[in-house]
């Protein structure tokens, strides 16, 4: 089955890139990949005949494989990622590589090497990241979905910038292989869409075992199905989940508490990262507004609201970031230019060889996060940081497994909730100017993101509502294998309040 672009659609492309700077690569003609197989389930796939894009940290055979970063600018795949293969072999085609921060480090995109990627809602601030390019593309109308990685949230938080759909499925619902490592334990593939029901078709089709990934997993017996075939008959709205929210101003409060203690305790109350630190767990006044009204629409459309509280999240920050700079540091050490990476031009020996290429090749936030990485993993003080982070990361899951039920669906115990609401991220796309957001305060906001990637859980990002002209979204957190529940939920929101396009979209692929 041959892609086919309709008129138009290439200048389209080109005025939109010219303003967002999606793409890394972008073929604009392609042909069928040798040998694929397009089998007869494409043709329900709900993916067949349309193209899409990939970011630049996922293999696709003869494409790039940069990570946005200098040091694999020139590395073009040698094989297809599994999840790839999985959706051309139900008939839809790869059209481009989009821009991420480098390695997938990032919430803004403005960490690639390579270049910089714009918010089509506004072309003065990031897309989010690190899956900027896959968020900014769909959002543009330029594909009808993306794939991203989502290891503290690099699916959800663009899409909540750019007003699209983000899913982080399930850890071991997609296969990683064909991924450039980030942090393992961590990350998954997620996905990037117009709207819930491509989601949910994308999700059936990549989801699954696969043998050169052994986290991967069937969905357990007794997991919501998914009824990829039937979208839009079958949405939910209104037939009542009992949807636990999650207070961001009880966390922030939580949050400010705690390093109040930390600073008295270390007799440091001058210390202006702490400080940042409390204040970036705040929501912006717009969010606020966002959030609140999603509650009362999801009330509205049926379900019932409760409270929940997972005391544990407090610490999911510093132990997301323990974590992921320990798996990152060793991750990476592959990045030598011997087996990976453009060569120095000279060096005296193998050891000055590798420090030139990675010198040169690395950006500040890849090595300050190697520095962390292996600092937090020196031999004497694993305890003391990476064990700590690990017992941090057991007391979330269970905490979000108390309220969800487990991923053992043999248990009879009945779950108290059926989904978690709470934000994405304290603000909108921010812009580029000095007072923004610092790299240390991007990083305190990934809060709300980084604990479904600690306790492994899917969850799914939609548009809220537009607020002050930007996107504002908000997040379902489910329970291991329960894609299907926040899919019904988000797309009864979606009946009734459709998502929005920024100035400039056409509707190329509905
Ligand atoms: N902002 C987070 C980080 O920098 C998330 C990254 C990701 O999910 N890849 O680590």
């Amino acid at each position: 089955m041959s892609l086919t672009l309709p008129e138009g659609f290439l200048s389209y492309v080109k005025e939109w890139e010219e303003k967002i700077g999606a793409f890394i690569e972008f073929k604009g003609d392609v042909p069928d990949a040798p040998g694929t197989d397009v089998s007869a389930s494409a043709a329900v796939s709900g993916v067949s005949g349309l193209p899409f894009a990939v970011k630049d940290n996922i293999a696709v055979k003869d494409f790039s494989l940069s990570c946005g970063s200098k040091l694999l600018e020139k590395l073009r795949a040698p094989y297809t990622a599994t999840v790839v293969q999985k959706i051309e072999q139900a008939g839809a085609k790869v059209i481009g590589k989009t821009n991420l921060d480098e390695f997938g480090m990032g919430s803004s995109t403005d960490n690639s090497a390579l270049k910089k990627t714009n918010n089509p809602w506004d072309t003065n601030r990031v897309p989010g990241g690190s899956s900027g390019g896959s968020a900014a593309a769909v959002a543009a109308g330029i594909v009808p979905f993306a794939l991203g990685t989502d290891t503290g949230g690099s699916v959800r938080q663009p899409a909540a910038f750019c007003g699209v759909v983000g899913l982080k499925p399930t850890y071991g619902a997609c296969s990683r292989f064909g991924l450039v490592a980030y942090a393992s334990s961590l990350e998954t593939p997620g996905i990037l869409s117009d709207t819930v029901a491509r989601c949910r078709s994308v999700f059936s089709v990549i989801r699954g075992l696969d043998p050169l990934d052994q986290t991967t997993r069937e969905a357990p017996a007794g997991a919501p199905a998914l009824n990829a075939d039937t979208a839009g008959l079958h949405a939910a709205e209104g037939t009542g989940k009992i949807i636990g929210v999650l207070s961001p101003e009880a966390i922030a409060q939580a949050i400010s508490l705690e390093i109040a203690a930390i600073a008295s305790a270390a007799n440091d109350s001058g210390d202006a990262s702490l400080e940042t630190a409390a204040q970036a767990a705040i929501l912006e006044d717009e969010v606020r507004c966002g959030f609140e009204l999603a509650k009362q629409r999801l009330a509205e459309l049926g379900h019932t609201l409760v409270d929940v509280e997972v005391p544990s999240l407090k610490y999911g920050v510093p132990a997301y970031y323990t974590i992921a700079t320990a798996e990152a540091s060793a991750n990476l050490a592959r990045f030598d230019s011997i087996r990976y990476g453009a060569r120095p031009a000279w060096a005296e020996n193998p050891e000055d060889l590798i420090d030139k290429a990675r010198e040169a090749g690395f950006g500040a936030e890849v090595k300050l996060r190697i520095l962390l990485g292996t600092f937090v993993l020196r031999s004497g003080f694993q305890d003391r940081y990476y064990l700590r982070a690990q017992r941090i990361r057991s007391g979330i899951t269970r905490n979000f497994e108390e309220l969800l039920g487990s991923a053992d669906y043999s248990e009879t115990a009945k779950p108290n909730v059926d989904a978690i609401l709470l934000p994405v991220f304290p603000t909108r796309a921010f812009d580029r100017s000095p007072n923004a957001l610092s790299p240390f305060a991007q990083k305190a906001a990934d809060l709300y993101t980084c604990c479904a990637n600690l306790a492994g859980l899917p969850a799914l990002s939609f548009p809220a509502s537009v607020e002050g002209g930007l996107p504002v979204g908000v997040q379902l957190l489910g329970r291991a294998f329960a894609e299907a529940a926040l899919f019904d939920i988000a797309e009864g929101y979606e009946k009734k309040y459709p998502f929005p396009h920024p100035a400039g979209f056409k509707a190329f692929w509905s």
